[in-house]
Formats: C-alpha cells, sequence, structure tokens
C-alpha cells in the first residue's frame, strides 16, 4: 500500500514538472508576442494582435498623465495638446502600443481643441464602445490592439464620413512621414 502511495506522488510530481514546463513556454510566446507589437499589427489570419497588461504593467510604460487618459479614461483639456494644430504629414499611433491610428490626410480642424479625423487609418486599428458615462450617451473610442482609452465619435464630421473622430493628444505619438 505504502509502495503504492509513492507511485502516486511521482506520479503527481512528473505531471506538475510538465505543466510548469508548458506554462512556461506559453509565456515566452506572450512576450515575444508583446516585444514585436511595436511592428506587427495582426496576425497570418489578418487579425488584430490584442495586447493584455495589467494596470501595473501600464503604469509602468506610461506616464501618470498618460495613464489618466489611456486607461483611466479621462480628457485633456482642449487646446493644450500637441497635435490639435500639428499639420504635418504622417500618420498617428496610439502612444501606448504604436498601433496605426490615423492619417494626416483625415485630420481636419474641427475648433474643439482636439485633434479630429474623419476617418481610422483601417477598419481594425480602432474600436467603438458605447459609452453612458457624465450622464451622456455617447461612442468611445478605443485602440484596436491595446484598448486604451483615445477619445469619442460624433456625427458632426465633414464628409465623405460625416465622422468627427475626437482624439486626445496625450494618447497618441505622431510618426512623420519622411519620404516628401
Ligand atoms: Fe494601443
Amino acid at each position: 500500500m505504502k509502495k503504492y502511495l509513492w507511485i502516486v506522488i511521482l506520479i503527481a510530481i512528473g505531471f506538475a514538472l510538465v505543466c510548469n514546463i508548458n506554462s512556461s513556454s506559453k509565456e515566452s510566446y506572450v512576450m515575444v508576442l508583446e516585444d514585436s507589437t511595436k511592428n506587427s499589427k495582426s496576425d497570418e489570419g489578418g487579425n488584430m494582435i490584442e495586447i493584455k497588461k495589467s494596470e501595473e504593467e501600464w503604469k509602468k510604460i506610461l506616464s501618470p498623465e498618460q495613464y489618466k487618459v489611456l486607461r483611466g479614461k479621462g480628457t485633456e483639456r482642449p487646446f493644450t495638446g500637441k497635435f490639435y494644430k500639428n499639420d504635418e504629414t504622417g500618420i498617428y499611433v496610439c502612444a501606448a502600443c504604436g498601433n496605426e491610428l490615423f492619417s494626416s490626410e483625415t485630420k481636419y480642424e474641427s475648433g474643439s481643441g482636439w485633434p479630429s479625423y474623419w476617418e481610422p487609418i483601417s477598419e481594425n486599428s480602432v474600436k467603438l464602445v458605447e459609452d453612458t458615462s457624465h450622464g451622456m450617451i455617447r461612442t468611445e473610442v478605443v485602440c484596436g490592439r491595446c484598448g486604451g482609452h483615445l477619445g469619442h465619435v460624433f456625427d458632426d464630421g465633414p464628409q465623405p464620413t460625416g465622422k468627427r473622430y475626437c482624439i486626445n493628444s496625450i494618447s497618441l505619438d505622431f510618426k512623420k512621414d519622411t519620404t516628401e
């Protein structure tokens, strides 16, 4: 009986070791994905690779001001952001994960004090979420890859879409087009 017990214990230890090896190899796979996120946007099937980090990890990556807007759904004061007046040619990317979000081709002066665009750079670059905070029904715009809060979209934009993507500068970085 005692011998049988020892065999069971040994099998259990062996099983635990195998599981541990499996989970650590999964972790390194996830880390590779995260490390390459600045460059690759989608998997082989064309789906956006989503980034999931804990709030503690985001706090290490983002400045306190960025964290407040991107993770806490805050709003920067109008006319204070670094991009609302930027009219250079290039691509606006997510400040948190580098995902390409908007082209300067679709940026326009909305008078709102925030950078405004009439269309995202691609279908999957942003996600839209219903937002009922502050006693209003609005549509929140979040990064399609990391879920970071970008701003809101309204129906008072210019043609051809009629949309106004009203985005916080602090949620953005800018990649200037250097080919011109
Ligand atoms: Fe992002």
